[in-house]
């Protein structure tokens, strides 16, 4: 349930809500944004009764929310969700494109790609320092020694720099040096990462998993907004689909499905989903298509020497020649 209060309601007003739901043994949850406070009910076993709250002083209504999916759902939040970062937004037409290696392997490597996905108009660079591979014989990346490379690209480009967490401990390094927490495909559903996620302060990219449905993504999503922490972008990377012409099968439909659903913003990741270079500019232009609110590319200045996912990364200059494109699908700018 979803208590709105009135845009005149005063502190004691809502201070005697929360207190309300607190004494059911609830949990009250303010939600971000809008003109108006209001104020989410969590942790309800079965539905509560709208009485409770209709009379009480400063309530304008008590809406009951029919989805699973509480925080993340449109029904408690209509307006789009915005992520601020230093110097730009994302979310709500503010379009952003996030490029970079699969993995970081050198500063040398992380630099020279950085100075190129810069000059094209990314805002963030992507990179991984810890690698979720399916062989455990295949590159697991710097770790924390990559974490200080994407730390160096921060500091010499101003680029902001996302990368993934795969478990505890690099999650904790990971909210450290980055502005943007990665959680992966695979661990898309490792409830307890999600949780850690979400008591962090940082902005989480929640890719969804290569089997999640719809709503199990967007209950992942939940698992992070639960803890805390609004500030999730969900990105679409491809679900497993028969066949070997592509990696993926990358599923844009998810784009306006998600938009119905929920007001987090969603992201892309054509590389992923192509899994070959070919394949990334049509995904690419498809997904700009449908509406997402921005773009993950691999970016990569040597691929054949890649120590990951070299086959789907573009060369700077294609990757350049892709942004013009974009730019000339979004008119009005981005
Ligand atoms: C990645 O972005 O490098 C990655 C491993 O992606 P996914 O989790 O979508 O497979
Ligand atoms: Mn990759």
């Amino acid at each position: 349930m979803l208590i709105v209060m009135d845009k005149d309601a005063t502190e004691p007003q809502i201070r005697a809500v929360v207190a309300k739901i607190n004494n059911l043994g609830f949990e009250a949850q303010p939600m971000p944004g809008g003109e108006r406070v209001a104020i989410a009910i969590l942790r309800n076993p079965g539905p509560v009764d709208p009485a409770l709250f209709v009379d009480m002083a400063g309530v304008i209504q008590a809406i009951p929310v029919s989805r699973p999916y509480k925080l993340v759902g449109r029904e408690m939040k209509r307006e789009d969700t915005v992520i601020h970062f230093p110097g730009f937004d994302l979310g709500r037409k503010h379009f952003v494109v996030m490029a970079g290696p699969c993995a970081v392997e050198s500063e040398a490597q992380a630099l020279a790609i950085a100075e190129k996905v810069k000059a094209a108009g990314a805002r963030v660079f992507r990179g991984g320092a810890y690698k979720p591979r399916t062989s455990p014989y295949s590159y697991q990346g710097l770790g924390k020694a990559g974490l200080e490379i994407l730390k160096k690209v921060r500091e010499e480009t101003g680029l902001l720099v996302v990368t993934e967490a795969i478990d505890h401990d690099s999650l904790r390094l990971v909210a450290e040096y980055a502005d943007i927490i990665q959680i992966g495909a695979r661990n898309m559903q490792n409830f307890s990462l999600l949780r850690c996620a979400g008591r962090t302060r940082k902005p989480v990219l929640l890719k969804r998993g290569m089997y999640a449905t719809l709503e199990e993504w967007l209950m992942a999503a939940e698992y992070i907004m639960s803890e805390g922490n609004a500030q999730v972008i969900l990105c679409e990377r491809g679900v497993r689909a028969i066949g070997d012409h592509a990696r993926n099968l990358l599923d844009l439909a998810t784009i306006p499905a998600v938009r119905r659903e929920s007001h987090l913003p969603i992201i892309v990741d054509p590389s992923h989903a192509a899994g070959r270079r070919d394949l990334v500019p049509p995904l690419t232009r498809a997904a700009v298509a449908a509406g997402c609110d921005g773009l993950i590319i691999e970016v990569h200045h040597e691929p054949e020497k890649a120590m990951s996912d070299g086959a789907q990364s573009l060369y700077p200059d294609q990757f350049q020649a892709l942004m013009e494109e974009i730019k000339s699908l979004k008119p009005g700018g981005w």
